[in-house]
């Protein structure tokens, strides 16, 4: 999903690391795919439904094929626990 916001977001290169070589993305732009692909993984309904239906962590990460650590992520971020 965080790639996917990359390229919803039109994100463009803009250097290559000098010892991997591997091309990189604005620190802005980073934060950006990261917020939008956690969107984009959990959405704040689906997110408020799991809730509704009292799942837990582990289970809400198991249903969007999501890691714990963005469920929590996500949940922060919509402000609910
Ligand atoms: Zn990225």
């Amino acid at each position: 999903m965080h790639e996917f916001a990359h390229i919803i977001l039109k994100h463009k290169m803009v250097s290559r690391e000098p010892k991997t070589g591997l091309f990189q993305r604005r620190q802005q732009d980073e934060d950006e795919a990261v917020y939008l692909g956690g969107c984009l993984q959990i959405p704040r309904r689906g997110l408020l439904w799991a809730k509704q239906k009292k799942m837990n962590i582990s289970q809400i990460a198991l249903h969007y094929k999501a890691s714990e650590e963005m469920v929590k992520f996500r949940s922060n971020v919509i402000g609910i626990k």
